[in-house]
């Protein structure tokens, strides 16, 4: 990774730790996780003489992601109305978020049960026009074996989110991006946008990406390796040689919104228009729809009290 001097300024959110990347003209931000108002103080970060490797530059722009989020939220009736206000273009917070980019070679070992199915012809009597016959059918069993391995997979470009305001679950949610159309960095890339260095160590981004590798092995281990018809009881241990590492600033469109005291957002991935979110369901629009629907029957009931007092009415009067 080659130094790279960005020309850029970071402030730290007090609220939610997250580092964003102030352009110079820009003096003032609100934080884009949780919408702290953030100063620039004019020092380093932790973490900041990190140099960045690669960019991918915004290919949905402001209007789109707005248009995804709001698809996204037209199959959700009962979503609060903040999410739907923070859905508008002009609220929208374009971030590059650091993201690590890990090579390595996962080593896994390997045991487990494994059933192979085979077909046993029996006969059998059963009763027809009246007589007895005897026929054959077949039936399916399973013999078990124990079966212990090793298995070796090289793991190319694994994304590890570099940011604590993007916790790895999200950010896994939100790929994939296409690295193919990564470019390298340079700070005309990133001008006049909000970007953010990487505030999660080494040391915890290779866990992240060592349990993610593990993960990856066990699910090909226990679905496309190991033969036979059936597979339980999969254990694996598995060893990352972590590569070459790469740094890279990855575009994500943020809308934040509050509800009940709280910050939330949903996410839209800036290369491909992906959305990411829970949608929260408004208590106040579900009370108002069974307010709704409680009048509605209270006004049918009363309308059929009225017209039996005057179905006996009329029918006195005769
Ligand atoms: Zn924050």
């Amino acid at each position: 990774m080659a130094p790279v001097d960005s020309g850029l300024c970071s402030a730290s959110c007090p609220q939610c730790g997250a580092v964003v990347e102030l352009p110079p003209e820009r003096l003032a931000d609100v934080c884009s996780f949780c919408e702290t108002p953030l100063v620039r103080s004019g020092g380093g970060a932790e973490g900041s003489d990190e140099a960045f490797d690669l960019v991918i530059p915004f290919l949905i722009p402001r209007e789109r992601a707005s248009h995804q989020l709001q698809t996204f939220l037209a199959g959700h009736r009962w979503a609060p109305e903040a999410i739907r206000r923070a859905a508008r273009p002009e609220k929208l917070h374009g971030v590059f978020v650091p993201f690590y980019l890990y090579d390595g070679v996962a080593r896994s070992e390997y045991s487990a049960r494994v059933g192979v199915d085979w077909l046993r012809t029996e006969t059998y009597t059963t009763r027809q026009n009246g007589s007895t016959v005897t026929r054959r059918r077949q039936v399916r069993e399973t013999e078990w074996f124990d079966v212990q391995g090793g298995h070796v997979a090289t793991y190319t470009q694994q994304l590890i989110s570099g940011s604590r305001g993007l916790p790895q679950g999200e950010a896994t949610q939100l790929e994939p991006f296409d690295l193919g159309r990564a470019l390298p960095f340079a700070p005309t890339l990133i001008a006049g946008w909000v970007a953010e260095r990487p505030n999660v160590t080494h040391s915890d981004a290779s866990r992240s990406v060592a349990k993610q590798a593990a993960d990856l092995e066990n699910s090909v281990i226990q679905n496309r390796f190991v033969p036979g018809d059936h597979v339980r009881d999969v254990r694996n241990s598995t060893q990352l040689s972590i590569g070459a590492v790469e740094l890279a600033l990855l575009p994500v469109w943020i809308a934040t919104y509050r509800l009940d005291q709280q910050v939330l957002r949903v996410l839209v991935n800036g290369q491909t228009g992906e959305v990411v979110g829970e949608v929260p369901r408004s208590p106040w629009k579900i009370a108002l729809a069974v307010g709704i629907v409680a009048l509605i029957v209270l006004a049918a009931l009363s309308c059929l009290g009225l017209l039996g007092s005057l179905t006996s009415l009329i029918g006195r009067r005769r």
